[in-house]
Formats: structure tokens, sequence, C-alpha cells
């Protein structure tokens, strides 16, 4: 049985791991399961979220499946594309073999989390879209949580985009973007999706046909129960999930 499992709230919290995380993992992989990180974080590079798992025991080599190549997979390689994002989906769109364009005329602007946004890079996107190239947003998700609480991201500097655009992108990450292809082509048609957030990794689940596995280790709390989609099971953490499931 294939096993999904977000990392922020999952897996890590911060930098931090989140205790057992390691254990549950190796438990997995002992009985033979497959194991896939799904991640929307856009930002870092997918051998830079394999290292840093690496670094708190939990071998991911080839195993991470980001938000950035999920975009990256919407776009036809040779296309010219505008790239307002990170490092990570800088490198996504050169692997999808496409032209990356500064400024002017292009086929497709694809958009993340930038932690250089500005104006400037606002007004070539917009102008590129209103020209008429299409519009990728690597996730939709207006914030994400750090240890000083909800910082923007790609779905707020999306809501600027869309603004100054005047269009609505495709989407590249969870809940219902190309990674549901992605992972479906890679695992098949029956899994378990980890997760701790009913609004994204839930309805990811449901979108993949998967199983949902809810955890309190991340954003969501019992105070929050009940939650839709309803989980399929809810536990403390991914090593109650993976001991209950193994059982
Ligand atoms: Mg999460």
């Amino acid at each position: 049985m294939p096993w999904v499992l977000d990392l922020d709230g999952v897996i890590r919290l911060g930098e931090q791991p989140i205790a057992g995380a390691a254990e549950a993992v190796a438990l997995l992989r002992a009985a033979g399961e497959e194991v896939v990180f799904a991640t929307n974080n856009a930002y870092r590079s997918i051998r830079d979220q394999e290292a840093a798992l690496d670094a708190i025991g939990i071998p991911a080599d080839g195993a991470v499946v980001g938000a950035a190549q999920a975009g990256a997979s919407l776009l036809e390689p040779h296309e010219r594309v505008l790239v307002v994002g990170g490092p990570g989906l800088v490198e996504e769109v050169e692997a999808r073999g496409c032209t990356l364009v500064e400024d002017g005329p292009c086929d497709a602007v694809i958009s993340g989390l930038d932690r250089q946004f500005h104006y400037d890079a606002l007004r070539r996107a917009g102008l590129a879209i209103r020209g008429g190239a299409r519009w990728i947003l690597t996730n939709p998700d207006p914030t994400f949580p750090t240890p000083h609480g909800l910082e923007p991201g790609a779905g707020a500097l999306g809501a600027a985009i869309r603004a100054a655009g005047g269009a609505d992108p495709l989407i590249g990450g969870k809940p219902e973007g190309a990674m549901v292809g992605l992972i479906r082509d890679r695992l098949g048609g029956d899994g378990i999706v980890v997760g701790d957030r009913a609004d994204t990794d839930g309805r990811f689940a449901t979108a993949l046909g998967y199983r949902f596995a809810l955890v309190f280790s991340g954003v969501t709390t019992e105070a929050d129960l009940p939650v839709e989609p309803e989980p399929w099971l809810i536990a403390d953490d991914l090593l109650e999930v993976v001991r209950r499931t193994l059982a």
C-alpha cells in the first residue's frame, strides 16, 4: 500500500523533526510499503528538501514530490516562461527544458512563493498574462506556519497576480492540482495520505481516491473536529497512524 506523507506538520515543524516520524517511516519501509513525501513547498529545491530529510534520519532520495515540480509539469519543453518564485521553482522550470524570460512576450507565467517579490515582478507577470500567457500557480496556500506565526505563501502573492493579470491560474500542488496526476501515475489508484490539514491533505486524498489519516502534530487540533472531508483515521502523530495501520 503506497503512503503519501505531508512534510510540514507530519514529519517536521519548521526545521524541527516531529518525534517518532523517522521511526514511523522506517517501520513502513521495513514492512515493504512505498513512501512518498508530497509537499506544497515550492521554494526550496527537491535536492535541498531531500537533504533536509536525510539530516533528520529519513532517507529520502527520489522520494519528494513538490509543488514546483507539479507546476512545471504543466509547462511544455521549449516554452518561454516567466518565473516569479524561488530557486526551487527556477530549477524545475529549467529541468523541464523551458526557456526563462525576464520580461516581454512569453507562453506562460509560473509563480510561487518569492521572498524577493516586488512591484516590477508583479508588473511583468500581469502584463504577460494580459498579453495571453497561461498562468500557473505552484500552490494555492495563502499562508504557511512558522515559529513566528502564519507568513504569506504563494497564494497570497497569487492574489496580487490574479488582480494584476485579470485571470485565474492553473494549480500545481495540493489539493487538486497537477500533483494529483503525478502521484497517481507513480503510485497507482489506492493509497493512504497522512496530513495535518483536512482542507489540503484531506481534499488531496479525496482527489486521489486515497484514504486520509489526519494527525494532530501540525495545525489541526482536537478542538477543530469535526473536519471536512471526514478522515478515515485520526491520530496524534504519524507513528500512531503507522502502528495502528500495520497492527
Ligand atoms: Mg502540513
